[in-house]
């Protein structure tokens, strides 16, 4: 099965999907942990392309490309093989980070994200947790860390909002797989609530 985490950036994603995988392989699961965009090699070598350079390197649409093109290969390579071989994989950010970025933040290209997405991944996670977090404590906490010169962080705060509001409502629009989860708390007791929603399903 495949989980998935998103948010914005600052939202301790990253924390919690360790978290997980480091709670569900001490249970004895056989769990790979992936991220997006990257998680196979052609992927991660699509990501260099994706965020380094000038914020107008790429325009809206083939950025919307070069990341379709990378969870392809991610899914190809990595995500459907670990599936097939019974394992969890558990994956930082996936389709929902390209419909909320690239769908709704340089212009409303969600029709877009979506076409592509039906023709070329046709895949959702059984389980997607949105970790739902102060767009300001976020913000700060982003600037705080090492590698905020990519180019994609460092947007300010409305845009954070903006992405915030994207994942609720999608959170909204999809309610049987998104659980949200608020990540304005410890990650031990964020992290605590995200294994016991993931055992309660299982
Ligand atoms: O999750 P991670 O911090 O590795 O993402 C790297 C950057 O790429 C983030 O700043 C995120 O905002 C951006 N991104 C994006 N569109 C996506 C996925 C990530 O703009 N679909």
């Amino acid at each position: 099965q495949l989980i998935t985490f998103e948010g914005i950036d600052g939202s301790g994603k990253s924390t919690q999907a360790r978290m997980l995988v480091e709670r569900l392989r001490a249970k004895g699961h056989d769990v790979i942990h992936t991220r997006e965009p990257g998680g196979s090699t052609g992927a991660e070598e699509i990501r260099a392309l994706i965020l380094n350079g000038d914020a107008d390197r790429w325009s809206a649409e083939t950025e919307i490309l070069l990341f379709t093109a990378a969870r392809r290969d991610h899914l190809e390579k990595t995500i459907l093989p670990a599936i097939e071989a019974g394992q969890i994989v558990v994956c930082d950010r996936f389709a929902d980070s390209t419909r909320v970025y690239q769908g709704a933040t340089r212009g409303d290209l969600r029709s877009v994200v979506d076409k592509l997405h039906e023709l070329m991944i046709g895949h959702e996670p059984d389980l997607t947790f949105i970790i739902d977090m102060d767009p300001e404590i976020a913000l700060n906490r982003g600037l705080a860390r090492v590698g905020a010169e990519e180019r994609f962080e460092n947007m300010g705060l409305a845009f954070q909002e903006t992405v915030r509001h994207g994942f609720l409502s999608i959170a909204h629009s999809a309610k049987d797989r998104c659980i949200i989860v608020d990540g304005n708390r410890t990650p031990e007791q964020v992290s605590a609530e995200i294994l016991a929603i993931f055992e309660d399903r299982a």
